[in-house]
C-alpha cells in the first residue's frame, strides 16, 4: 500500500513499497505524486529503481521513437506564452507555410529511416481549416502508401466537429493536443484559448478512434501541486501517450530567460508522471537536451519515449546521439529490434543553456538530422 502523505514525503516514503502498490493495482494518491516529485536528491536512484519496475512491467526494455514533421511553422494568431511560434514572437525561428506533400513525406522517411515507428505531424495555428483536413490527409494517405506500418500522429491544434473523424479515416492513428499544464495554471500562459478547448478536442480525438496523445510542459511557473494536478487530469483523460516537455526558453517570448528545472527534477517529474500514468507512454519531449543533460539515460529507465533528431523550432542532438542514448543504456528501438546499429564514434550533439534554432529539415533545403 502507499506508504506516505506529502508532509512527511521525502523523508519516509518507501518507493520501492509503492512501485509494489501500483504493480498490485493501487492507483496512487496525489499524495504520494508529491512526494515522488519532492524526493530528494539521495533518493534519486530509489526513484528511479521503483519507477522503473513500472516502466518495465508495461515496456519491457523497448523505446519508442518519434519522429517529428513541422508541416507549417510559425506565424501563430494564439499567444501560448512558451511557444516561439507565437503570435508576437521575435524568436528567430523558421517560418513557413504548408510542406509540399514530396517534401513533407521526404522528411517523415528520413524520421523513419533513422529508426522511428511513429511519425508526428504538426501544424502551427489555432486548429485547421476542412481544406487543412484535406491536405494532411492526403499526406497520410501518401505516407501510408510508402510505408504501411508507420504509425501517423496529427497535430494540428483545436479540431472542429467531424475533423476528427475526417482524420480517422484518411488513417492516422493518433492525434496529439497536450493541456501544457494544470487547468489553475493554465490562463497564466495562454489566454487566446482556455483549458477546457483543450481538453475538447482531446476529448473529440478520442472519441473519433483516434489514440489520444496529450501532455505537459514543466517549468511554466506551476506549483509541485500544479503538476500533480495536470498529470491527474491526463489519467482522467485517458491519454495514451504523455509527451512531457521541458520549457525551451525562447528569446523574443514572454518566457525568455525562465529556467526553473534542474535534471534531478526533471528525472522526479517523469519519475511521478509513471507512478501516475504506470502503463501509458511517458514521452521525453521537447528540452531533454537542455534540461536532462547527462542524466538522459537515466531518464530513460523511467521514460519509455523519445523523439529522434529535432524539434518543431529547435535543433534537438544528432541523431545518432540519441540513437546511441538508446544502445547505450541497454534499450532495443520499439519496432526495430534488428534495426539501426547503435555504438558509433559520434560524439553527441549540442547540449546547450539555449534552444538552438532549428535551421536544417522540413522547410529547409538541408538534410534532416535522422
Ligand atoms: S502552441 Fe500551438 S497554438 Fe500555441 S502559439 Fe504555439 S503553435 Fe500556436
Amino acid at each position: 500500500m502507499p506508504t506516505t502523505t506529502a508532509t512527511t514525503a521525502a523523508a519516509t516514503t518507501n518507493y520501492a513499497a509503492l512501485a509494489d502498490a501500483v504493480l498490485a493495482g493501487t492507483p496512487v494518491t496525489t499524495d504520494d505524486a508529491l512526494a515522488v516529485l519532492r524526493s530528494g536528491d539521495d533518493a534519486l536512484l530509489d526513484v528511479v529503481q521503483a519507477a522503473g519496475r513500472l516502466r518495465r512491467a508495461h515496456f519491457g526494455n523497448t523505446v519508442k521513437v518519434n519522429y517529428l514533421v513541422n508541416l507549417k511553422s510559425g506565424l501563430c494568431p494564439e499567444d501560448c506564452g512558451y511557444c516561439s511560434q507565437r503570435l508576437g514572437s521575435t524568436a528567430d525561428i523558421l517560418t513557413y507555410s504548408w510542406l509540399k506533400p514530396d517534401e513533407a513525406l521526404a522528411q517523415a522517411g528520413a524520421g523513419l529511416r533513422g529508426g522511428a515507428s511513429r511519425v508526428c505531424l504538426v501544424s502551427s495555428g489555432r486548429g485547421p481549416s476542412d481544406r487543412d483536413i484535406d491536405r494532411v490527409s492526403g499526406m497520410v494517405g501518401a505516407l501510408k502508401d510508402k510505408y504501411p506500418d508507420v504509425e501517423v500522429c496529427a497535430c494540428l491544434g483545436l479540431l472542429k466537429d467531424g475533423q476528427a473523424e475526417r482524420l480517422r479515416e484518411a488513417g492516422v492513428d493518433a492525434y496529439n493536443h497536450n493541456i501544457n499544464t494544470a487547468a489553475s495554471h493554465h490562463d497564466a500562459i495562454v489566454t487566446s484559448h482556455t483549458y477546457d478547448d483543450r481538453v475538447d478536442t482531446v476529448t473529440k480525438a478520442k472519441g473519433a478512434g483516434l489514440s489520444p496523445c496529450s501532455g505537459l510542459i514543466a517549468g511554466l511557473g506551476e506549483s509541485d501541486e500544479q503538476l500533480v494536478e495536470a498529470l491527474f487530469a491526463l489519467r482522467d483523460l485517458e491519454s495514451d501517450s504523455i509527451p512531457v516537455n521541458f520549457l525551451m526558453p525562447f528569446d523574443g517570448t514572454p518566457m525568455q530567460g525562465t529556467h526553473e528545472l534542474s535534471p534531478a527534477r526533471c528525472v522526479r517529474i517523469l519519475a511521478m508522471a509513471r507512478f501516475v500514468c504506470p502503463e501509458k507512454e511517458i514521452r521525453i519531449a521537447g528540452g531533454r537536451e537542455m534540461h536532462l543533460k547527462s542524466l538522459q539515460g537515466l531518464a530513460l529507465h523511467v521514460a519509455n519515449s523519445i523523439f529522434l533528431g529535432d524539434y518543431l523550432t529547435s535543433e534537438g542532438q544528432d541523431a545518432q546521439a540519441d540513437i546511441d542514448l538508446i544502445a547505450d543504456n541497454g534499450f532495443v528501438i520499439l519496432g526495430a529490434q534488428d534495426g539501426p546499429e547503435s555504438g558509433s564514434a559520434c560524439a553527441g550533439g549540442s547540449v546547450t543553456a539555449d534552444p538552438v534554432i532549428r535551421r536544417r529539415g522540413a522547410g529547409t533545403t538541408a538534410p534532416a538530422n535522422a
